[in-house]
């Protein structure tokens, strides 16, 4: 789990800023929702034969005795919200969420146990014309972030009728080569054989090369929804790769399933993952409902935004404000509540504590301000404060402090322009 320090939160603040901004451009709605949920929960949803809920749920009992989890993930429990508050059944949704999420995974680079997603889920639409949606609104935050090099793969998992036959054929293949299975690829080939098309074992993966593929097994209607996708993909210039293997690491999906993925982060390269889960609301016990949806990993992407140099810089003060001896400081930090008052979205610092006008000038330096406001005994008698520019030689100047906010105003402008 990771502090995130004043120095990387800009780029975090960035990166949310801009994704609010995609969601909200296709209508999308916020819910926020309790980080804690009975285990329960997940079991049903994300499955009990999978990584998340086999080994990685931080849960605990609380003083009532009851099962309590961390959320792993967001689905569930948006989809538990929905059914609780009635707001799935005949209905048309589309909402987003954004927060912490919590695994017990081996800490690696792009696996941590505290990381945060971004995930939208849309309720009620059956069609392949909602699932291009969600992966169009992906690909224009990859776009407005200026991100590069990211490939989308898709595949379709079929109905569930589907699956049952490609689960015997899967499981005979599977049986046949049982010694080349990883431990958990063996024990889950009898408890839940799709399982192991995620495997991420070398030896597993080799095996999986000629499995018999969920693509060739799907019936009419999964291959007329998955044709569709497909042509709506092309209809909108998103190029994609259709992966027979991509399953997905949780066991509500059927139909389509996606993955965005860069090369530039090493082995946890998928930054984005979703698909249709419209089993999922009657297995928790809604009445059937069309969903599908996505969630992103922030800190991949973060990461990525800085392989790719894309991270902007932290924002620097606009003012800083200088004084020398008791009443100028008493005035300054007045006038700099004034300057705050008139524009609200100045940053001001106003100097504390002591410190000769050098001193203070190195410390205004430092943090990047723009400009520097200082005011001594002259100015204080005078009612005058000296307006410095931090970022070229203009020659200091003194204003009226009625003028200050004015002034300040000019300068900012100019220097931005200048930028
Ligand atoms: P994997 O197969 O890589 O374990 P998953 O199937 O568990 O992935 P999802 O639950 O679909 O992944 O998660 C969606 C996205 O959330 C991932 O693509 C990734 O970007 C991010 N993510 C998942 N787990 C972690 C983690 N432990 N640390 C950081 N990001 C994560
Ligand atoms: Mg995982």
């Amino acid at each position: 789990m990771h502090d995130i320090l004043p120095e990387h939160a800009t780029a975090w603040r960035h990166l949310e800023e801009v994704a609010r901004r995609v969601v909200t451009a296709y209508g999308y709605r916020q819910i926020r929702l309790p980080i804690v949920e009975k285990s329960e929960l997940f079991a049903r949803s994300i499955g009990e034969v999978t990584d998340i809920v086999e080994k990685e749920m931080y849960t605990f009992a609380d003083r009532n005795g009851d099962l309590l989890s961390l959320r792993p993930e967001g689905t569930a429990g948006c989809v538990r919200a929905g059914i609780e508050h009635g707001f799935l059944h005949n209905q048309l949704h589309r909402l987003w969420y954004v927060g912490p999420m919590f695994r017990h995974e081996r800490p690696q680079k792009g696996r941590y146990r505290q990381f945060h997603q971004l995930g939208v889920e849309a309720y009620g639409m059956a069609g392949p014309d909602i699932d291009v949606e969600v992966i169009l609104l992906s690909a224009r935050l990859w776009r407005e972030l200026g991100l590069r090099d990211i490939r989308l793969e898709i595949n379709s998992l079929g109905s569930p009728e589907t699956r049952i036959h490609y689960r015997e054929a899967l499981t005979a293949y599977l049986r046949q080569h049982k010694d080349a299975l990883d431990e958990d690829s063996r024990r889950r080939l009898e408890s839940n054989p799709l399982r192991v098309l995620d495997s991420k074992d070398a030896g597993t993966r080799a095996v999986l090369g000629d499995a018999p593929k969920l693509l060739d097994a799907l019936d009419e209607a999964s291959r007329q929804h998955f044709d569709l996708l497909c042509g709506l993909l092309d209809d909108n210039g998103v190029a994609y790769e259709i992966n027979p293997r991509l399953v997905r690491g949780l066991d509500y999906y059927s139909h389509t399933v996606f993955e965005w993925i860069t090369d530039d982060l090493g082995a946890q390269g998928t930054i984005c993952a979703g698909g249709r889960y419209d089993g999922l609301i009657p297995q928790l016990g809604g009445r059937p409902t069309p969903a599908c949806g996505f969630a992103m990993g922030l800190e991949r992407l973060l990461a990525l935004l800085e392989a790719q140099q894309l991270l902007p810089a932290e924002e620097a003060p606009d003012v800083y404000c200088l004084s020398l001896g008791d009443g100028a400081r008493a005035t300054a930090t007045k006038l700099m509540e004034a300057v705050r008052e008139a524009v609200p979205t100045l940053r001001v610092l106003t100097h504390c504590g002591d410190g000769n006008l050098k001193a203070q000038l190195k410390r205004a330096d430092k943090l990047g301000a723009r400009v520097a406001v200082i005011l001594g005994e002259d100015e204080l008698r005078d009612g005058t404060v000296a307006l410095k520019s931090l970022r070229d030689d203009e020659p200091q100047r003194l204003v009226a402090q009625t003028e200050l906010v004015t002034n300040l105003l000019a300068l900012c402008a100019k220097e931005s322009l200048d930028s």
